[in-house]
This record gives structure tokens, sequence and C-alpha cells, in this order.
């Protein structure tokens, strides 16, 4: 796979003379940088031409928000989420970004990562008694633009000197350099989002392929680094049995399970105006021909029935690997962790079951 390059740049003209600007100058000097003032007038009408190109501009309001299912009546691993950019050049059909961005699909860059980091810097000061789980890959692939932006060499050792923080980066890249040459002390868990063969191929465009995904996690989880796996989201699609379960295999056929952080599992979920946006896509995708029913928290997902099936198969795939797995369940209510796990945990004690961290 090759590193995604922007077809054009813009930056926001009180940036210009920033560390960021100056990186992304030296790395793309074929591509002229071109100041604005006016940050709207760099949106473009259409969402895929937004993932095109890149802004560089300042962010202005707060870097750390809880993840939404903490605010939803869904059981919640306590997890908070930093954004240092927004949208991805990937292109996976059922991304809530389609939605989430329609207004704004510029791909953005933040010139002020620093002052993200003094505000976590506050929150684990205040709360040392805490162990916070804090992920970049919310609203943007963590690692698709570090080639670019070199985030992760401001971000791994910022959390590797923290003892009250772990940080997750979330991806489907395989941009790993910069890992390899830092040092994460054990405070830094790098994840890869993972589905069945079929759907990375025909879902994920853009994105690493299985193989260099794993290629990747092979490399980082030997040069230090804790690792963790995405199943998210699990879509029941013809052949889904053999499907994911040979997706478990090839993993941990690769990689050594008592370096696995976490490995989460989550079912397809779209609101209806996602749904229609997929629909709306050249290529027809599994995501939007899946039958799927309404949820107290307004998302449409696969009938209940299913999607306790589907954990349950994983889970028995997942620990007939390694029983001592860390696993979960996302954006499920307690009812559904029941019927899957055997029992409704609390927020705390999902959070414990990750990395020991107190809630
Ligand atoms: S990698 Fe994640 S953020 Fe990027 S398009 Fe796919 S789902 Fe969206």
């Amino acid at each position: 796979m090759k590193p995604w390059k922007p077809s054009r740049i813009y930056v926001e003209h009180s940036e210009i003379d920033t560390p960021l600007v100056r990186r992304l100058q030296s790395r793309l000097p074929e591509i002229p940088l071109q100041p604005v003032d006016d940050l709207r007038s760099a949106e473009p009408d259409r969402f895929d031409d937004g993932k095109q190109m890149l802004v560089a501009q300042r962010h202005r309001g707060t870097f750390l928000q809880h993840c939404p299912a903490g605010t939803s009546g869904l059981v919640c691993c306590n997890y908070l989420v930093m954004n240092f950019g927004s949208n991805c050049p990937y292109d996976c059909s059922y991304c809530f970004l389609q939605e989430y961005l329609a207004n704004n699909p510029a791909l953005k860059v933040f010139t002020n990562a620093g002052d993200g980091l003094t505000e976590v810097d506050t929150v684990l000061r205040a709360r040392p008694e805490r162990t916070f789980r804090i992920g970049t890959g919310e609203l943007a692939d963590s690692l698709a633009l570090d080639h670019l932006t070199d985030l992760s060499c401001e971000l791994v050792p910022f959390f590797a000197e923290r003892s009250n923080a772990i940080l997750e980066l979330k991806t489907k890249s395989n941009v790993i350099d910069n890992l390899l040459r830092l040092d994460p002390k054990d405070r830094v868990v790098v994840s890869w989002s993972v589905n069945s063969a079929v759907m990375m191929r025909e879902e994920e465009p853009g994105s690493a392929s299985l193989d260099e995904r794993l290629a990747a996690a092979a490399e980082v989880q030997a040069a230090g680094y804790k690792i963790g796996f995405h199943f998210d989201p699990l879509v029941a699609h013809d052949g889904w049995e053999e499907a994911y379960r040979d997706t478990v295999t090839q993993i941990f056929r690769r990689l050594d399970t008592r370096r696995v952080a976490w490995v989460s599992l989550g079912s397809l979920r779209l609101t209806s105006q996602l749904k229609a946006l997929i629909r709306q896509r050249p290529q027809v995708s599994r995501t939007a021909l899946t039958e799927l029913v309404v949820g107290d928290d307004g998302k449409e997902r696969v009938w209940r029935g299913l999607r306790v099936k589907m954990y349950r198969r994983m889970l028995q795939w997942l620990r007939d690997v390694d029983s001592c797995l860390p696993l979960y369940i996302c954006m499920e209510p307690a009812s559904v962790w029941e019927k899957t796990f055997g029992m409704i945990p609390s927020d705390r004690q999902v959070a414990q079951r990750l990395v020991g961290a107190e809630a």
C-alpha cells in the first residue's frame, strides 16, 4: 500500500510558519501550499473530494471528549477521544464520517497538537488515582497521515512518561515507521480495525490489506507496543462464519496473544441518514443490503438475536486461541452483554477488564 498523498494543500494564513506546515512543505515539495483566510473557502462541495485534499489549520475548542457510548444508555468502557484532525483518506462504505462531516468534509490536520497535550496533561494531573484510556482514532485514522505529520512522535513520548494513561492509536493503515523508532514504555496500544476478507477488500477502499495490517502489527509488537484488534463492524454477509473465523486464525497465527491489550467486537450500526448516503455510493454495499432494526439509541442494527449469535461465535473462536484475551463488545446495552458474556458488568468493570484501569 502506498502512503497517502493529497492532491492539494490549503493552509490557514496564520499557521504558515508552524512546524507542522513546514514539515508538510518539506515532505511534499511538489504540492504548492495555498494560504486561505477564510477556512470555509477550502471546503469542497462533495464529501469524496474532501479526501483528496489537506487543510492545515489551528484547532479552536477542546481536543478531549468522552466517547459517545458514555451518553446513550449503553455499557461504556470509559474511553476518551482526542481529535488532532478530521476525516480520513480511506473510504469505508459504512463510515459514519460521511454523515458527521457532510458539511465540512475537507481532510484536516491541526497545527496546535501541543495545546491538546497540555489539555490532557491537566486532566491526568487532576486525577492521579484514575487510569485513563485515550484514543485518537474517532474522527480520523490515527496513523494514516503519520508519514506527513509525525504526530506519533509527539504523542508516544508524551504518554510514555505518564503513569495514569494508556494511548490507543487505531488504524487501518500500515504507516508505522515512526513508531518503530520510539519507545512506548508500555503506555501505548496500537490497534487495527479488521474484518472478514471480503469486507476489507470490497468495503474499505484505500486501506491496507489484512496481510499488510498484520505485518505492521507484528513489527510494532516486536518493537515493544501492545496491540489491539477491533472487529467492527461485524456484518452478517454470506459466509460470515467461515470468513470471520479465518480472520481470527490469520491474526493469531502471526501475533503473540500475551502482548494483546484488547479485542473488541461491534455490530454494524447506522443512522437512517447514513444508510441513505451509503445507498448513493457508486458501488452497491453489503452494509446497505443488511436488514436492520432501530434500537433505543435511534441507530439501526441487525436484530438482537443475530448480534448475540455473532458475538458468541467470535468469543468462542477468540477464546479457543487464548482464553485470557481481554474482550469486550462496543456500543451495546446491558441485555446484549448478559446474553453474550452471561453477566452485566458496570462501566468501571469493563475498564478494569481492559487495562486494570480505575474508572
Ligand atoms: S478507516 Fe475509519 S475513519 Fe477512515 S474511512 Fe474507514 S471507517 Fe472511516
